[in-house]
Order: C-alpha cells, then sequence, then structure tokens
C-alpha cells in the first residue's frame, strides 16, 4: 500500500511541471490569437516567438497567473514588463531578420530581448538598474538564450563597441530620440522608440535610415516608463 502511494506520489510530482507547462503553453496560443494576431501583427516569425518565449518566467511569481493577460505588469524598481501586444508590435515594426544583430534599451525583465533572441543572430540590450540588469542576464542564460548579451549602462548612449546595428528597440520613454542610437544604427535600419512626455502620453515612432537621411513615423499612442539618464 505505502509502496503504492509513492509511487503516485512520484507520478504526479514528475508530471506536475509538464501538465503546467502545457497549460502556460495554451495560454500563449490563445495570447497570439486574441491579444496579438486579431490586432493585426502578421509577421510569421513574430507570431512563432511571441508563442515560445514563457512570459510567465520572466514576471515576479506573485504575478504568474497574469503573465498572459493583455496589459503590462510591475518588474519591481517601479517598472513594467510591457504588454504583450505591444512587444509583439514592436518586434515586428524594425522587421527583424535572422542574420540581425539588434540592440535594445531598457532590458528590465528581459523578456523583450528573448522574443528578439527567437528571430535573430544576435542581441545587445542594456539595462541602466543594475539589479534588474543581473537578474535578466541570469534568467536568459538559464533559459538558454546565449545569443544575448546584457549590459549595465545608460543606455542613452548605446553600445558604441558593438555598433552598427541592423535595428534598435528602445522600450522606455524619451523626449526626443538619442543622437547616439541614430549614429549606430546602419544604413537602412529600423528604430522604434516611444517619445513623449514621462508618464503622459507619448508616441510610438518608427525610425529610418535611409541613404543617410532619418524619417520618422508616428505608429499609435503608448505609455512606457521614463528613460532616465545615469549620473
Ligand atoms: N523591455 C523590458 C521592459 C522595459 S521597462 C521587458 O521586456 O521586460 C523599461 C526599462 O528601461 C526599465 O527596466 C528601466 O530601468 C530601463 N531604463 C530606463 N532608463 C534607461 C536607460 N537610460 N538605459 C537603460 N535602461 C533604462
Amino acid at each position: 500500500m505505502l509502496r503504492v502511494l509513492l509511487w503516485i506520489g512520484i507520478f504526479f510530482s514528475l508530471s506536475f511541471p509538464a501538465i503546467a507547462g502545457n497549460l502556460m503553453e495554451e495560454k500563449r496560443v490563445e495570447m497570439v490569437r486574441l491579444q496579438i494576431a486579431r490586432r493585426g501583427v502578421e509577421d510569421a516569425a513574430v507570431l512563432k516567438a511571441m508563442r515560445v518565449v514563457p512570459r510567465h518566467l520572466f514576471v515576479p511569481n506573485y504575478l504568474i497567473d497574469e503573465a498572459y493577460q493583455d496589459y503590462p505588469l510591475p518588474i519591481g524598481y517601479g517598472q513594467t514588463i510591457s504588454q504583450p501586444y505591444i512587444v509583439a508590435l514592436m518586434t515586428e515594426l524594425i522587421k527583424p531578420q535572422a542574420g540581425h544583430r539588434v540592440l535594445e534599451i531598457g532590458t528590465g525583465s528581459g523578456y523583450q530581448a528573448a522574443v528578439l533572441a527567437e528571430i535573430v543572430k544576435k542581441v545587445f540590450t542594456v539595462e541602466i538598474i543594475p539589479e534588474l540588469g543581473e537578474k535578466a542576464k541570469k534568467r536568459l542564460w538559464e533559459l538558454g538564450y546565449k545569443n544575448v548579451s546584457v549590459r549595465v549602462a545608460d543606455g542613452y548612449n548605446g553600445w558604441p563597441e558593438e555598433a552598427p546595428f541592423d535595428a534598435i528597440v528602445v522600450t522606455a520613454a524619451a523626449d526626443h530620440i538619442p543622437p547616439p542610437l541614430i549614429a549606430q544604427l546602419k544604413e537602412g535600419g529600423k528604430m522604434v522608440i516611444p517619445v513623449g512626455s514621462p508618464f503622459l502620453v507619448q508616441n510610438l515612432i518608427l525610425v529610418e535610415k535611409k541613404q543617410g537621411r532619418v524619417t520618422t513615423r508616428n505608429i499609435l499612442p503608448v505609455r512606457f516608463v521614463p528613460l532616465t539618464r545615469g549620473k
């Protein structure tokens, strides 16, 4: 009897993570269908990445049940992980290709970096809050994202040693487009960045560099935490 109970116990403890994992996968499939594809995101690689990256492992434990909901969530230090749709939209806007090297400013949880890392060759991501940067670095490594480099620094300055980049994704709002980021964008490259006053409504802007000229296009109003400056 005791032995049977023991075996039942072992069976459930071994299968529980798999069951929980399947449940999360189902939630992701629904998230992509209802929140992302329905709103017009079409890039197959982006949709696939959003179905694969385990977003619930990028949020604090107490928010795991809300990981696949249609809104941003707090990640500590007054920062947030963006709404899934916004992550997908920003990723689609830069037209990511398998061979690309992409810079992200504002690592936060590391989620956007993981989504990019599913699609492109190499992701460089900069975070100004050391605790968040270190945590994201460890998390990304443990999840097997070996093609992401995390740096703790003021991302206003980009990552000059690794420039130029095929694309840049800025996930904190500035009141202007940082000139160093424009300088570090490749010819033909795209940058997506929320621009506007901190804590008020900002505009998501798509910046393109063509034949040395910089063009900008308003995409939609958004709300991001501010891009803060290092001392
Ligand atoms: N992309 C993140 C969410 C970003 S929240 C994710 O997927 O979870 C914005 C992040 O930008 C915060 O972590 C904030 O600390 C960081 N940040 C703000 N100003 C910055 C700066 N000047 N350089 C780098 N990171 C900055």
